[in-house]
């Protein structure tokens, strides 16, 4: 009897504590691991752009990371309020179509939950409104257009984002990677950066979302974010293995899919060089540089500058002389053999000259 009573105390336990954990269930905290966000990146903004042929590519990759089907459902469902119903409906039919050949060929796929039903007295307007105030950071009303306003308070912020099988924070990261494969609509990626980092997106994450476009060829959408962060990049080590290559002091920070971040300080700057079989793309991520081909004049670089450096061409990149600059650095259409030639310092005269 006694052993019964255990036995049906445990079980209450842990029907209790389970039962918490969904109730409590973080809204303000990415689910997805570094390697689901760079996935799901990719794929919000291939949806925005429309590109299903990427997409599918980036869904198989998604999968294989162990997104579920229920999250990136949910993801290019939520991007209709964003994108249009157009985009949204092309990716579902691709998500689908992906879905069915992987469980046909029985390879991986995680169906995963759909959210949790809403409770009877759920007030969609009441809960937008407290949602949306959290996401800008004070109260919002759009009292020019109050039917627009009824639309983002009980339905985009009211009946999308209470759906838990995606997270606000997850929310914010599908948002901002699809805006930044839009253009023209930078106050609102400006505004949804400001958002995810309400809703508990850190600065690395959305560094992620950066390098994960990059990583996927999404050169000039990474570029469009990279300039609206306005965030300092971690510098990682100082970089030893070609210091012989530069003037002043340089770091490396290599992050997935080939992208690395390199910070220069005031005046540093590579030498003269080149690269072969294979085309560099810069993106500047933050503060001021410079980037200069043999017998041109200087390019300045600022936050969201993408450069793609043609193969062959002799050039060098750093810092301005009154500030640090960083740029993530990716070599794109490589051949087999490709190498870096490496050829004299960029002098102080040559230097001076382009301030
Ligand atoms: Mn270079």
């Amino acid at each position: 009897m006694r052993k019964m009573m255990t036995l049906a105390l445990a079980v209450l336990l842990i029907a209790c504590s389970s039962k918490q954990q969904t109730e409590t269930k973080d809204m303000n905290q990415l689910s997805f691991t570094t390697e689901q966000a760079a996935w799901m990146s990719a794929i919000a903004c291939d949806e925005a752009e429309g590109d299903l042929v990427a997409l599918e590519s980036a869904i198989h990759n998604g999968l294989e990371a162990e997104l579920t089907v229920s999250q990136i459902k949910e993801a290019l469902s939520q991007l209709y309020a964003y994108t249009g119903f157009p985009r949204s409906l092309n990716a579902l039919g691709v998500l689908q179509r992906v879905t069915g050949d992987r469980q046909a060929k029985g390879v991986k796929v995680i169906m995963g939950e759909d959210a949790s039903p809403l409770g009877d007295d759920y007030d969609a307007l009441k809960e937008g409104t407290r949602v949306q105030t959290q996401l800008v950071g004070k109260a919002f009303e759009y009292a020019f257009a109050p039917a627009t306003d009824y639309y983002l308070k009980a339905h985009l912020f009211g009946d999308i984002f209470a759906r838990d099988n995606l997270t606000y924070a997850d929310r914010e990261l599908v948002t901002v990677s699809a805006l930044s494969g839009l253009e023209g609509v930078e106050p609102q990626l400006k505004a949804h950066i400001a958002g995810a980092r309400n809703m508990g997106v850190s600065e690395e994450q959305l560094q992620g979302i950066v390098v994960a476009l990059a990583a996927n060829g999404l050169l000039s959408e990474a570029g469009r974010l990279a300039g609206l962060l306005e965030t300092e990049w971690p510098q990682g080590k100082s970089n030893d293995a070609y210091a012989q290559y530069f003037v002043g002091q340089s770091f490396l920070q290599p992050y997935f899919g080939g992208v690395a971040n390199v910070t220069f300080e005031p005046r540093c700057r590579n030498n003269w060089h080149v690269h072969h079989g294979a085309v560099q793309v810069l993106i500047c991520v933050s503060g001021k540089g410079w980037y200069q081909e043999w017998n041109k004049p200087a390019v300045p670089l600022i936050p969201g500058t993408v450069i793609a450096i043609p193969e062959g061409i002799k050039h060098w990149h750093g810092a301005a002389a009154d500030s640090w600059m960083q740029h993530l650095a990716i070599h794109t259409q490589e051949q087999p053999g490709a190498t870096n030639e490496w050829l004299e310092p960029v002098s102080d005269e040559q230097y001076n000259s382009v301030q």
